[in-house]
């Protein structure tokens, strides 16, 4: 169905509740946008988007994406998902389906309605890279038999359903292949390595560093991100992508480890725990694409990012105390 009046768009944002959704939900509105935030609240939280429930254009829908969706908008961001390998290994079965009936549903309800598109995928789909840094061209090195094939793979199939009802039912396609982002709203508990060496920085603990802590990551901070995810959806039509987003600034997680140190103003003492099966050994998105078609790139560095997180997780801390966190 047509818009009738305006500029104003209405745009359903699944995963809407989590880490990325909730800011993303929050852009959104800002720009005066209808959104509707559809969720069944696995790893997201009431907490992220209560702030917006008495926003007059905000709707949430308590709803699992791997079932059938009739609603009507114009717009469509995938974002649910499990991210943090905790969470997508707790019920493998069910990341794979949410990443595949997920995206069938979806984009069965994009095709019905005639709307835009865009999945959440990511940059597992390389796997553990044979090519450094890596360019979208790249078909990536998967296990799929691993533990970690659950979400690598289901993200992947994602992509071959978007693009197969791209060329099948010239479906409004974007998909964009995000690399690890971190910022307030992280769950505190997700286990991903910006959250875990936050927490036990805050706390005086040791920060567990898997493996020799060689392995690299670039880290890109979650108001970037949402950019890059917002000026692709209003990119031509022609930009289907996959496009990499994420910041081409590499870490090992031993410099991590500092940073985090620094940004939590304590000395840090570390730990080394044993490196979990098939983990990638470096990650670096090379961006070129993203700055040519979107004239995106991050902005906010890795020492300014930290501050703002460590900041977010001192207060969420200070706020639960002493009951304990929720
Ligand atoms: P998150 O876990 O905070 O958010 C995911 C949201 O999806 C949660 O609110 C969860 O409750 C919801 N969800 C999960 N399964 C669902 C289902 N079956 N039906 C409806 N809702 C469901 O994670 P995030 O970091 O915000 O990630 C959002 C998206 O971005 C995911 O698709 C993820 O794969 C992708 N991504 C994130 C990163 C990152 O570093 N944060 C990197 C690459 C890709
Ligand atoms: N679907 C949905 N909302 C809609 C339209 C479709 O959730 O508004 C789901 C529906 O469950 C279907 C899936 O999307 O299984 C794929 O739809 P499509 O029309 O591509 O295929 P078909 O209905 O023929 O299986
Ligand atoms: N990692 C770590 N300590 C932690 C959590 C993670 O050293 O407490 C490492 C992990 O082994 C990986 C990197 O940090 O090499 C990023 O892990 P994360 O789970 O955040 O994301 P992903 O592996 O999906 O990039």
């Amino acid at each position: 169905m047509a818009r009738l009046y305006g500029k104003q768009r209405r745009i359903l944002v699944t995963g809407g509740a989590g880490f990325l959704g909730s800011h993303l939900c929050e852009r959104l509105l800002d720009q005066e946008h209808d959104v509707l935030c559809v969720d069944n609240l696995f790893t997201g939280t009431k907490r992220n988007i209560q702030h917006l429930l008495s926003h007059p254009n905000f709707e949430f829908m308590r709803h699992d994406v791997t079932f059938p969706l009739y609603v009507e908008v114009d717009e469509i961001y995938n974002l649910a998902c499990p991210a943090s390998p905790v969470h997508y290994q707790h019920d493998p079965v069910q990341t794979t389906k949410t990443s595949v009936h997920g995206a069938i549903n979806m984009l069965g309800l994009a095709k019905r309605i005639g709307a835009k598109i865009l999945q959440a995928s990511t940059s597992e789909v390389y796997g553990d890279p044979a090519i450094h840094p890596q360019t979208e061209d790249y078909w990536g090195h998967v296990n799929p038999i691993g533990v970690r094939s659950c979400y690598d793979e289901g993200k992947r199939c994602a992509e071959t359903l978007f693009f197969d009802y791209h060329r099948q039912h010239r479906t409004r396609i974007k998909v964009a292949r995000i690399f690890n982002t971190y910022g307030p709203r992280m769950h505190p508990d997700d286990g991903r390595v910006v959250s875990n060496f936050v927490m036990q920085a805050l706390q005086a603990r040791p920060i567990s560093i898997y493996g020799d802590g060689a392995q690299t990551r670039s880290f890109c901070f979650v108001d970037d991100l949402v950019d890059g995810l917002m000026r692709l959806m209003d990119s031509a039509d022609e930009v289907t992508g996959p496009i990499n987003l994420g910041n081409p600034t590499e870490f090992t997680m031993m410099q991590l480890a500092q940073q985090v140190g620094i940004a939590a103003n304590v000395q840090v003492a570390i730990a080394h725990r044993p490196l979990p099966p098939d983990d990638p050994k470096q990650r670096k998105p090379d961006i070129s694409k993203a700055l040519e078609l979107l004239g995106w790139k991050p902005t906010i560095n890795l020492a300014e990012g930290l501050a703002k997180t460590v900041a977010y997780f001192r207060a969420i801390e200070n706020l639960n105390a002493p009951e304990g966190r929720t």
